[in-house]
């Protein structure tokens, strides 16, 4: 069965749809969303190292 929902845009008030349902944002903010995503995931390893960072200091 393959799944026919189709996706939306990722971008906040975009309705556009996505050409691949892999994909996250239509033409228009893939380029965008992708350097977005990039952002978010350094921010995410850099809390995450945090918190790793404070369990190690925690145990000493
Ligand atoms: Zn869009």
């Amino acid at each position: 069965m393959k799944n026919l929902e189709i996706k939306k845009c990722k971008w906040p008030k975009c309705q556009k749809e996505v050409y691949d349902e892999k994909m996250l944002f239509c033409g228009e903010h893939e380029k965008i969303g992708k350097s977005w995503l990039k952002k978010g995931v350094k921010s995410v390893v850099g809390v995450v190292g945090a918190g790793i960072l404070y369990q190690i200091k925690k145990k000493n």
